[in-house]
């Protein structure tokens, strides 16, 4: 039968380009990526042949604390102290009594506001002006554990760190998308690695360095976290440039696997993006087949037409659910983990998963994007729901799919894009021009979130 309507093409692509599949010799899907990535292929298929033993935690060095009964309080864990993770603490402080114990986990000791990473990397601000320590949540009645998770037993109940073993009777998975610049040849030889701390201190450095010359933003695989960011941050380097002297004697170039820019809000909100890029002399790239990094004769090097000569590469690298997810079993046939689009709960009893770890498909057979404000909302949602079963009642809390970002043009200017995407048939997104007040809005915004769950 032809698939007329596209229904089964919407089904296994990503809307425009096929999803790559790799179903397991037990039937389990080991790869879903909407992009055909060699190194990522070939990871997937040795994992197939890995020793079960290669995937054993390690046995925990401290004892099980005992399970808490009714009586005595819940206990809530939370894996990831990042925007879903800060936020569902403080709700369920808020709403619970004291005897409740809520404990957040998280490998890092600080909060990072990833949102302003970009303005890290043009210096607008400085690494510890942009992060929190988590350790700071224990003044608000939240307990810390500052470890890594390295299994989830959701049948028994437990989560283990690298140093304990914690029960729960509610578990908010918020772990975020895990970053995978191994998996793109040459990336640490020649990328700056533009989503974390340590690139964008990096990228800061070489522009600080730069006498012109040419600089890519790229765009290495789909999906990736904050849809506008790569928009924002190709903005962001021309404006640098321009303020240095230094934009007659550069390019700017985006490279990128879309077909537009910021393609689940619609093509007019595309068009509008793609002018302002024109305006600026930022060369768009759109539908790139990005393969690898030749740091050699610094080039990136596309499946189909000609490697491109960089000077400065700044990359997204491919984006994976995290190893732990992935160890313990929780991963859905997308690669993410799977809940019901308005209450996050999963398949297992008791658990929840927020923000970028989840995948939750949209009536246009796309995925909502990865971004803090869902994460946020999301984490709301999750918190409202535990507090109702803890009390015995049923809850009306919903996600709703509503959210909004600022998109930062530089030049002290910035845009806004609010809307609904759980809108049927396709997400219902509006931009607001340009002016000066969205983007002293987004400073404002990153101050409060800063302050506020602490
Ligand atoms: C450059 C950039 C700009 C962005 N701009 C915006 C924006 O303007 N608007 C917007 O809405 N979104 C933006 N985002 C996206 C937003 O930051 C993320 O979508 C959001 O942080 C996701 O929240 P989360 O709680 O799901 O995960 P995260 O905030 O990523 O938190 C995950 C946490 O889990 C921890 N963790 C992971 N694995 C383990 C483990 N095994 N053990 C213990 N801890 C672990 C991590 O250390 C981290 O603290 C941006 C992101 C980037 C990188």
């Amino acid at each position: 039968m032809p698939d007329k309507e596209g229904s089964i093409f919407k089904q296994l692509s990503n809307g425009w380009v096929p999803y790559s599949i790799l179903v397991g010799p037990d039937g389990k899907v080991i790869l879903w990526e909407s992009e055909f990535q060699e190194s990522g292929f070939s990871a997937a298929v040795e994992k197939i042949y890995e020793e079960p033993a290669q995937t054993e935690a390690p046995e925990p060095v401290l004892q099980a604390a005992p399970r808490r009964g009714p009586a005595y309080g819940a206990n809530i864990l939370i894996l990831g102290g990042g925007a879903g993770g800060l936020v569902a603490a403080y709700q369920l402080r808020k709403r619970l009594s004291g005897r409740d114990r809520i404990v957040v986990v998280d490998r890092e000791p600080n909060h990072l506001f990833q949102s302003s990473l970009l303005w890290r990397a043009v210096g607008m601000r400085q690494t510890e002006q942009i992060q929190r320590p988590l350790s700071d949540l224990t003044g608000t009645g939240v307990e810390f554990v500052n470890e890594p998770v390295v299994q989830i037993d959701p049948q028994r109940k437990q989560v283990r760190t690298s140093a304990r073993e914690l029960d729960y009777d509610f578990l908010i998975v918020a772990l975020g998308a895990e970053l995978a610049p191994q998996e793109v040849l040459g990336f640490e030889e020649m990328a700056f690695n533009l989503y974390d701390l340590d690139g964008t201190a990096k990228i800061n450095a070489a522009l600080n360095e730069f006498s012109g010359g040419e600089v890519a933003v790229l765009v290495t695989d789909m999906p990736f976290k904050c849809p506008a960011a790569p928009y924002e941050a190709a903005l962001l380097v021309d404006s640098f440039l321009r303020k240095k002297g230094l934009r007659d004697r550069s390019e700017v170039h985006l490279f990128t696997p879309e077909h537009q820019p910021m393609p689940i809000a619609g093509p007019k909100l595309g068009e509008a993006i793609t002018n302002v890029l024109g305006k600026r002399g930022i060369q768009y790239h759109p539908l790139f087949t990005f393969e690898w990094i030749s740091p050699g004769d610094q080039t990136i090097i596309p499946s189909t037409g000609d490697p491109h000569k960089v000077d400065l590469l700044l990359a997204i690298p491919p984006h994976r659910a995290p190893e732990v997810i992935q160890y313990s079993g929780l991963i859905g046939s997308s690669g993410w983990m799977h809940v019901d689009s308005h209450t996050l709960k999963t398949e297992y009893d008791g658990v929840y998963a927020i923000g970028d770890v989840n995948n939750i498909r949209l009536a246009n057979g796309k995925n909502l994007p990865m971004a803090g404000v869902f994460a946020h909302y999301e984490a709301k949602v999750a918190a409202e729901q535990i507090v109702a079963e803890i009390n015995g009642e049923p809850s009306n809390a919903s996600f709703d799919g509503k959210g909004f970002c600022w998109l930062e043009l530089g030049g002290g200017k910035a845009g806004f894009a609010a809307g609904n995407f759980y809108a049927e048939p396709e997400p219902a997104v509006r931009l607001y021009p340009p002016m000066r007040s969205w983007h002293w809005g987004k400073v404002a915004f990153e101050k409060w979130w800063l302050r506020h769950w602490f």
